[in-house]
């Protein structure tokens, strides 16, 4: 192999034992590179040329690692469906190390699926193909939409057969991420009454999130408030997309504010806030319209484990903990409205843009129309000639046109230009989101060998705010019969 093809620094491994378990992946039968992420690979400094090479796709699965690679599985606990775990940890995934991006900040390589850890529990430490190429897709779609999130590097077939509830092809995905430090990661120390910990692991992530927390008064209140912020925004941009996390636990909820482990995730066609996919979320905890509050529930655990770091005595610790829980939601309105605002071609704010928002909302909800191509299709309703798409998504068009005289109006005041305002919208709005019925689709040809509609879809989800006149199915809600209803974790 040649001297360091990849340059790991390991920043994670330098903490104490206790924070995670040191182990290499385990090899795979027969590695085949079944994608790669060629623009991210250059982001982060990698040789493309390398990473396709029997070594490059050989680190990719796990079966061989270049020098300076320190792997590890890391430990954290983590609230499940609002029960108490306290005991989790990287159950099938290996971080590799940290490698140097273009932007000089550090970034987690990870292998998920790579075998069995201290932290497997009963599970094979493996991951089918489908949910891998389902968060490769996902991640990247997320990614081209500007959303915060983790990337996918690289998917590799094993070669493998796991068993779920039927046998399927065996896969290892290559996860980067700002940090895989999660709210659990915090809580499992706090668990444990290790207040040296929290604070090495506090200082860890102000160290590679590289905000300026460690300048602040006190650095761990900074990085609470800094976490809460980015928290919301995140989750705002979610309900912008109709994007649906469907396992929002604990542990699935990243401090760096990023958009993680993708499971049972999934976009909202018709739109309702009680929607739900993921066939683990039998009581709908996860919906659509529960992800906010969820959220800041998860901050408050999150805060919860900071307390022995936020003051000099309890009292002044709560009272710190209960202020910074307490900006979740004017962070979280605050985006969202924004959101809102260029979603629907407003530049300029005024008082009643929220309940206009809403309004909206609610009138699609009765109405089920679908929610990308609503936002999508008002990007060129100019008026009685051009609302018929738009109005069309609407079971009951006239509550439709009730709305677009507030809209009108509220643009007329703030003297909008029909084609100003349309390119700004559709800057705003995407044309194409990874459609779940598309998604299982492709999924489903490449677990078939056939990669077209995969690539196809790839391809489509990279520009999101394009039309493609060709693709225009991939725009299309599902017909009746290719709904989907739920998605499976794929565990
Ligand atoms: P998730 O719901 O995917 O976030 O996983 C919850 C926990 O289960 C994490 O600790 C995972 O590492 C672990 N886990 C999930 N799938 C597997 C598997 N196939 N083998 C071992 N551990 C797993
Ligand atoms: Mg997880």
């Amino acid at each position: 192999m040649p001297a360091a093809p990849v340059a790991f620094e390991n920043t994670y491994s330098r903490l104490p034992p206790r924070f995670f378990a040191r182990l290499a992946p385990t090899p795979v039968a027969a590695p085949r590179l079944l994608r790669l992420n060629a623009a991210l690979a250059a982001d982060l400094g990698l040789d493309e040329g390398w990473l396709r090479s029997p070594d490059g796709v050989a680190m990719l699965a796990g079966n061989r690692l270049p020098d300076g690679a320190d792997p590890l599985a890391m430990a954290y606990a983590g609230h499940q469906f609002g029960h108490w775990v306290p005991q989790l940890g990287d159950g099938r995934a290996i971080l590799l190390g940290e490698v140097r991006a273009r932007d000089g900040k550090l970034r987690d390589i990870q292998l998920k699926g790579s075998g069995p850890t201290p932290f497997s529990r009963n599970g094979d430490g493996r991951a089918a193909i489908g949910p891998v190429l389902r968060e490769y897709i996902v991640s990247d779609a997320m990614a081209a939409l500007g959303i915060p999130t983790t990337r996918s590097l690289a998917a590799v077939a094993t070669g493998e057969t796991v068993y779920r509830e039927r046998a399927l092809p065996g896969a290892v995905l290559t996860r980067v991420a700002r940090s895989h430090v999660r709210v659990g990661t915090f809580q499992y120390f706090a668990a444990r009454g290790d207040t040296a910990a929290l604070r090495e692991l506090a200082d860890h992530v102000i160290g590679r999130l590289g905000g300026d927390e460690a300048a602040a008064e006190n650095p761990y209140r900074a990085l609470l408030d800094a976490t809460v912020a980015r928290t919301a925004a995140l989750v705002a941009r979610w309900q912008l997309v109709g994007f649906i996390h469907g396992v929002m636990n604990t542990d699935n909820m990243g401090i760096a504010g990023e958009t993680i482990d993708y499971g049972p995730c999934a976009f909202m066609d018709t739109y309702h806030p009680g929607t739900v996919f993921s066939s683990i979320d039998s009581g709908g905890r996860y919906a659509y319209g529960n992800q906010p509050r969820i959220a800041h529930w998860n901050m408050a655990q999150f805060a919860q484990s900071l307390l022995p770091l936020l003051g000099a005595d309890e009292n002044s610790a709560v009272a710190a903990a209960q202020a910074a829980i307490d900006a979740f939601p004017s962070h979280f309105e605050a985006e969202f409205l924004a959101g809102m605002r260029l979603k629907l071609g407003l530049a300029t704010a005024e008082d009643g843009d929220g309940e206009l928002a809403r309004d909206l909302l609610e009138r699609m909800a009765a109405g089920r129309a679908d929610f990308t191509l609503t936002f999508r299709h008002l990007c060129s309703a100019f008026g009685a000639d051009t609302d018929g798409p738009v109005r069309a998504l609407f079971a009951d068009p006239a509550s439709f046109d009730e709305w677009a005289t507030a809209w009108r109006a509220r643009l007329a005041r703030e003297g909008s230009v029909d084609g100003e305002r349309q390119a700004r919208m559709r800057r705003a709005n995407p044309a194409f989101v990874p459609r779940n019925h598309r998604v299982e689709a492709a999924l489903a040809a490449a677990e078939a060998g056939d990669d077209a509609p995969f690539e196809e879809l790839l391809a489509v989800l990279a520009r999101p705010f394009d039309d493609r006149p060709g693709v225009a199915h991939l725009a299309a809600p599902p017909k009746p019969d290719e709904v989907v209803h739920a998605t499976f974790c794929g565990t």
